[in-house]
């Protein structure tokens, strides 16, 4: 029989090596993050440069192995990781696993140009990430998002907007679920990621909140009418499908 005690996450149950990594994300949020958290959120400013930071002690790859230049941490070690960042500031933390989720997703995703052109510099914090899948529309019911791509040559074109997108206001880097075959439901949808200075590319002012605004959430109109941008991958289940 389970008890409480098994779900414990205690640093006991690491290896030296995530040991290493929670030991440098604590050390990072009292340094970094708890001396700013308040003013951050006073000013409803998402601290970039904190991000930035982050990535100097490698907080940003996370999820990427390390022969890709990540840190390859365990689950059980970024959950302790985020429990010491979020327990100086929720949005920070947040703001984080969400960069950390595209770098973990383009190293298991993409192909070799997109890991040799994304990772390095969203490794290093130069270049922020987001995730956009949700839209005014469309939220928990992820598969009803309309927002289109169509082929334009060897990349895409994107139309459609965006909304609550995490990192949004500050982001040079979107991965955006879009729709490419409404007929197909949830089979069409694929991940392409857009430059968010690409042109066509509006980004929407943030959104107020009743806190957290360190998180930068924000939306995204017309994403790149016009402009061509890269396919990353389709869903798992459909991918063996799609060329
Ligand atoms: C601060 C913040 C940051 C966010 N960051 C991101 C981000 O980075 N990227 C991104 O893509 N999205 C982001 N989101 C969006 C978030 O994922 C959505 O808010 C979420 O998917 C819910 O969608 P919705 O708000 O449209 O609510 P709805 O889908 O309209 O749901 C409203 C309520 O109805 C319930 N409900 C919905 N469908 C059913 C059903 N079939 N049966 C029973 N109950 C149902 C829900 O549980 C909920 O309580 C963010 C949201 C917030 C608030």
């Amino acid at each position: 029989m389970n008890t409480s005690a098994d779900y414990r996450n205690d640093d006991a149950r690491l290896d030296d090596a995530d040991r290493a990594i929670v030991a440098t994300a604590r050390d990072f949020a009292r340094e970094h993050v708890a001396p700013h958290a308040a003013a951050w959120e006073h000013e409803r400013r998402m601290p970039a440069d904190a991000l930035r930071r982050a990535a100097e002690a490698g907080l940003c790859g996370l999820f990427v192995a390390r022969d890709l230049g990540g840190l390859g941490a365990g689950r059980r070690a970024v959950a302790r990781v985020l429990e010491e960042l979020a327990g100086e500031c929720m949005a920070f933390a947040f703001s984080l696993v969400v960069h950390n989720n595209l770098t973990g997703n383009i190293a298991a995703n993409g192909n070799d140009d997109q890991k040799a052109r994304y990772l390095p510099p969203m490794l290093s914090g130069e270049r922020i990430g987001a995730f956009s899948l949700t839209e005014p529309g469309a939220g928990s019911d992820a598969a009803g998002i309309t927002t289109a791509a169509w082929r334009d040559g060897d990349g895409w074109v994107i139309e459609g907007e965006k909304a609550w997108v995490t990192n949004g206001n500050t982001a040079e880097i979107l991965s955006a679920y879009v729709q490419t075959d409404a007929s197909a439901g949830w089979r069409g949808i694929a991940c392409v990621m857009v430059d968010a200075e690409a042109p066509g590319v509006e980004r929407l002012p943030a959104y107020p909140l009743l806190g957290t605004h360190g998180l930068g959430t924000n939306g995204f109109r017309s994403l790149a009418a016009g402009s061509r941008m890269q396919m990353c991958y389709w869903l798992p289940a459909t991918a063996s499908k799609r060329p």
